[in-house]
């Protein structure tokens, strides 16, 4: 599958990237490490004149530690940098555990946590060839007006498929989003929609630009687990995110996220207070798993039966619970 002409533009600056996107409006794509817009190209599912390369921008990049406030992470930082970086496996585990299973080693070194967050959705009706997606009629993701998943509605249900966006959930990360009016800064759960075709809210003229995690998230044990079909290098087909804080052997704070199994990352309804107050026991741990596989919307967008990824949720979510509990 080839890719179409483009033009590429390597800004040296947030403002010079900002006045392209400007510029090109709706004809431009952002590229940040390519893992998943290049193969998306040569896929045809976006076909632009111009695509931005951000990798010169040397202001989008690095983990910097900020006393009082906690860490910014650059967008383009990669998944191998945060993977790696010791403060944030001290001080905020869960991330560090979540961007080590994304993909494969290599695509880690190229693989932006920017383009993590900003991942497009995904479907075994969509993420295929433009002949295979022409053969059956498209759907409303792209080019067409039928849903294949759930077919008289008007809805798109594409899994959103990240690992990092649920453990950010749980870090209560915030993001900053730089525009031709300045920057806005907003906390990750308002990112984004639950609608499948348009899963951010992104304008084509704004870049993702840094991510803030709170000195106030520092500390809290941290475990993601993930179901894929292929161990060594796979999206998630279920992933389930728990952060937790125990004072005298309780439960003080708490938090529980989804991945996969919505059109958007989640949190878990109802985990928070459930937990708060109390000793984590295997009674405890079922009742969040149960809790979870009622967050949990999978339909047939992925492999795996939609039925086995919500009782994965379940199982997964029990053993993290505990796993948290007693790390
Ligand atoms: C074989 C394979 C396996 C994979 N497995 C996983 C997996 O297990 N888990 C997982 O989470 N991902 C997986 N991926 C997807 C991808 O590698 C990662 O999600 C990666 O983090 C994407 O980052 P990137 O910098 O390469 O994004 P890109 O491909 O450059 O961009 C992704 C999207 O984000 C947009 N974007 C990027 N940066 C910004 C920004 N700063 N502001 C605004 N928009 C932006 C792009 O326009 C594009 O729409 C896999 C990909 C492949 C090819
Ligand atoms: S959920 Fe429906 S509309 Fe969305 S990509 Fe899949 S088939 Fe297309």
């Amino acid at each position: 599958m080839s890719l179409t002409e483009f033009k590429l533009l390597r800004p040296r600056t947030l403002n010079e990237a900002i006045a392209f996107l400007a510029k090109h409006g709706s004809d431009i794509r952002v590229l940040a490490g390519g893992t998943d817009i290049i193969p998306s190209m040569r896929q045809k599912l976006f076909e632009p004149h111009y695509m931005l390369d951000l990798r010169r921008i040397a202001e989008l990049r690095g983990i910097r530690s900020k006393p009082g406030e906690g860490v910014e992470i650059g967008a383009l930082t990669t998944l191998s940098e945060i993977e790696r970086s010791s403060h944030l496996k001290q001080q905020y585990s869960v991330l560090t555990e979540a961007a080590a299973t994304v993909a494969s080693p290599v695509l880690r070194n190229m693989g932006t946590i920017g383009g993590n967050i900003c991942l497009d959705t995904r479907c075994l009706w969509y993420n295929q060839s433009l002949q295979w997606r022409k053969a059956c009629g498209f759907c409303i993701k792209k080019d067409g007006d039928l849903c294949h998943v759930a077919p008289g509605g008007s809805k798109c249900w594409a899994a959103f498929s990240a690992d990092t966006p649920p453990a950010l959930l749980c870090l209560n990360a915030e993001i900053e989003i730089a525009g031709p009016d300045g920057a806005r800064r907003l906390p990750l759960r308002d990112f984004y929609t639950g609608l499948g075709d348009a899963y951010r809210k992104l304008q084509p003229n704004e870049l993702l630009t840094r991510i803030f995690l709170p000195e106030s998230s520092e500390n809290y044990t941290g475990v993601y687990r993930k179901l894929r079909v292929r161990g060594s290098i796979d999206y998630p087909l279920a992933g389930v995110a728990v952060t937790l804080r125990r004072t005298n052997g309780h439960v003080s704070d708490a938090r529980v996220a989804l991945t996969a199994v919505n059109p958007a990352p989640v949190l878990v309804k109802g985990a928070s207070q459930a937990l708060e107050g109390k000793p984590v026991d295997e009674a405890l741990a079922e009742l969040i798993g149960d809790l979870a596989a009622r967050t949990a919307k999978p339909l047939t967008t992925s492999a795996l039966t939609p039925e086995y990824r919500r009782e994965m949720i379940r199982v997964f979510t029990k053993r993290a619970v505990l796993a948290a509990a007693n790390n």
